[in-house]
């Protein structure tokens, strides 16, 4: 069987069915070595999903969790000290949280948060996770047809995913502080991903990647990567060659998904990465596998996750985990009080 951690998942929304039972059929049946869930606060805040996820880890203890900053005061001007990002970031880590993921940097977040992921609140975030070696995922940008109505994707338009109103950052400014973040901090444990939605210009990537040793993008669709993949084959067979140290498997899985489109995307991007077999991809037509050798894919398959987060997830301190539910309860709904209550029952 092959080894393999899926590094990008979610979960973002109660739902009737157990939460915790929710992945357990995609780890039996794909066999997958172990689980990263990472806090989304689109359908719920950064508070009530990570304790969604301390949770999902008491009960499944082998699965990572990255946890997400409650961003009290946007703009972020007047961060409560002790609740400031740096407090909280320490608190997650206490409690047994393997990294941290943003969505700061998702045009919709970032013009809620004020339109600069350069802020000094976030600053020293970063500065502190680059000194304690913490692995962060970050969301920046999205497909940059986003910002164009007529290349942009039904699906797109109908999530309110399109930018075209003037009221949201181009794509060239959140790149741009984005590299910014990495020339500040040239030696953070940074992942970012979909592939930093640079598939139309991998070259700015291999720039990226010869400047910061600790950079990486993870594969997770954008199904728009994937045809570009096709399109550029020679070109992109090269790069996967050259660069599986810097690439992370993922696949965006979440509670609660269409599972029959995931396991089809599940078995596209893996049939991709450790195979030579033709595979149908996101435009219908067939992509051809990698054909990498086995040490390159396992790299991005598990190993280079596994050497920037650590060989095994940390465990929970229960202590820790009851003292953060309290002190941060004021961020939490009526339902989510409700839905976590049997839950802390049983499990804390
Ligand atoms: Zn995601």
């Amino acid at each position: 069987m092959k080894k393999i951690i899926d590094s990008h998942l979610h979960i973002s929304k109660w739902g009737d069915e157990d939460f915790i039972t929710c992945f357990d059929n995609y780890v039996k049946e794909q066999g997958i070595h172990a689980l990263n869930i990472c806090a989304i606060p689109l359908c719920m805040s950064n508070v009530a999903n990570n304790i969604m996820l301390g949770l999902y880890k008491l009960a499944r203890p082998n699965t990572y969790i990255h946890g997400g900053i409650e961003l009290i005061e946007v703009p972020l001007d007047n961060m409560p000290s002790g609740m400031d990002t740096v407090a909280q970031y320490k608190e997650l880590m206490e409690i047994g949280f393997d990294g941290i993921k943003m969505l700061e940097g998702k045009p919709t977040e970032h013009k809620r948060i004020g339109k600069s992921i350069n802020h000094p609140q976030l600053n020293r975030l970063y500065s502190e996770m680059e000194k304690d070696g913490t692995h962060l995922l970050m969301h920046v940008n999205d497909p940059d047809e986003f910002w164009d109505l007529e290349r942009a994707p039904e699906w797109a338009i109908k999530a309110g995913w399109t930018y075209t109103d003037g009221s949201f950052s181009p794509y060239e400014e959140i790149r741009d502080q984005t590299i910014q973040i990495l020339k500040d901090y040239p030696n953070l444990s940074l992942t970012l991903a979909h592939f930093f939605f640079c598939s139309k210009t991998p070259q700015l990537l291999e720039e990226l990647f010869s400047l910061y040793p600790n950079l990486c993008v993870d594969l997770t669709p954008g199904g728009e990567m994937y045809v570009e993949f096709e399109k550029n084959y020679s070109y992109y067979k090269g790069f996967f060659d050259k660069y599986h140290n810097r690439l992370i498997f993922g696949t965006d899985r979440s509670y609660k998904c269409d599972e029959k489109y995931a396991d089809w995307q599940y078995n596209l991007v893996t049939t991709f990465l450790s195979t030579d077999k033709a595979v149908e991809s996101f435009d219908n037509k067939m992509l051809l596998g990698l054909g990498l050798p086995k040490e390159k894919s396992d790299n991005i398959l598990f190993a280079n996750f596994e050497n920037r987060v650590g060989k095994e997830p940390k465990a929970i301190d229960k202590e820790k985990f009851k003292q953060y539910i309290d002190k941060y309860s004021f961020a939490l709904t009526e339902c989510d009080k409700e839905r976590i209550k049997p839950l802390i029952e049983r499990y804390l």
